[in-house]
């Protein structure tokens, strides 16, 4: 397959994998923050090339992995509602609520659907003006700008039965927040190269340099995560600590101006609580005053008691590297992506269900 075939070509890989050895002298801890990276370096056996001294953790990239149950259960309350129709990605329907899942709340009747893309529900709305048509907005900077437009044009339209509930969450602060706790367990970053195709490097510069780690922007095939590593391994032998992008066939160091822009129109930076990491400043987008009003947690003020996960559950852990998904009891016997107890379990991203599908069980 052209364009993906020579990222995977196993004797460069090899190739790659020896280089790094060369060059280690020390052991390193590379976290590599996006789920979709993560998948890929386990798929492929990537950590089982390296030296022993380069050990991968897996970061908390996953979106719909670190969107707390509070969220869910604010989005099953809404769905509950006769006139709404509540529509999301697909993962988002088997992840734990405290209670439920939005495909049980589903299969009790209420009217929750799949789409593809913000738009499709905002064509959604447009088709049913007598209902309210609630878009559960997840993700980082790579499917914000989608929403952003999809929420603009709602306004422009005047579509007024279409509203969000904006869990958007955004990349660099996690990375401050994985850095400022007091045991630090991260030596270098993997950057994830569709965020950075958005958003540009320049919020990187500051943590590398306040933090002294090299934060090197990278793909997602076999080679680009080779070839990220030994950029990572290779400062880190040097001492030195830059931004340094290795996916520049996707990645400007600009971003995309167009989608940048459609965010900052519509979004602003506030405080958000991540699953696995708690409070973190500045870490979620939430709708400006001039948009609130598409803004459905305002719009129907869901009324949620206290929110718990499965007790048994240590994906905060695994969020942040300082676990893996085998370290978990329940792992491939209580939970399994067929009854997934965290939503670590249910994402195509999440670590646990790539551990379950390409890694024998035990
Ligand atoms: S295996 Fe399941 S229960 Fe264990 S951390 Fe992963 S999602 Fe949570």
């Amino acid at each position: 397959m052209r364009f993906v075939d020579e990222w995977r070509d196993p004797e460069a890989a090899r190739g790659l994998a020896r280089r790094i050895a060369e060059r280690v002298t020390r052991p390193w801890r590379i976290m590599e923050v996006c789920g979709g990276q993560t998948h890929a370096l386990v798929r492929f056996g990537i950590d089982r090339l390296l030296p022993e001294a380069v050990t991968l953790l897996h970061g908390p990239g996953c979106p719909v992995c670190v969107t707390p149950t509070a969220t869910l259960d604010a989005a099953l309350a809404i769905a509950r509602r006769p006139e709404v129709v509540l529509c999301t990605y697909g993962d988002m329907l088997r992840v734990p609520g405290t209670e439920r899942t939005l495909a049980d709340a589903k299969t009790a009747g209420a009217d929750v659907r799949i789409v593809y893309s913000t738009l499709d529900a905002l064509a959604l709305a447009e088709s049913l003006p007598d209902r309210e048509v609630v878009f559960l907005a997840v993700g980082f900077e790579t499917t914000a700008p989608g929403v952003a437009i999809a929420v603009a044009q709602a306004e422009i339209r005047k579509i007024v039965n279409f509203s969000a509930i904006v869990a958007h969450v955004r990349v660099p602060p996690a990375l401050e927040a994985i850095l400022a706790g007091p045991e630090r367990v991260v030596d270098g970053f993997l950057a994830a190269g569709h965020v950075c195709a958005v958003m540009g490097t320049a919020e990187y510069a500051p943590i590398a340099a306040r933090h002294r780690v090299p934060i090197v922007v990278t793909g997602f095939e076999p080679l680009d995560l080779l070839d990220g590593i030994l950029a990572c391994v290779t400062q880190l032998e040097e001492g030195r600590h830059e931004v340094e992008n290795r996916y520049a066939r996707a990645v400007r160091d600009e971003g995309n101006r167009a989608a940048r822009e459609a965010v900052l129109r519509v979004f602003e930076p506030v405080d958000r609580t991540w699953r696995g990491l708690g409070d973190i400043p500045h870490s979620g987008l939430a709708l400006r005053a001039a948009y609130r009003r598409f803004d459905a947690l305002e719009r129907f003020a869901p009324q949620v008691g206290a929110s718990r996960d499965a007790p048994e559950c240590i994906a905060g852990a695994v969020l942040v590297g300082k676990a893996r998904p085998t370290d978990c009891p329940a792992f491939g016997k209580a939970c399994t992506p067929d009854h997934p107890l965290g939503a670590t379990m249910v994402s195509s991203e999440g670590a646990c269900a790539a551990y379950h599908r390409y890694r024998s069980v035990g």
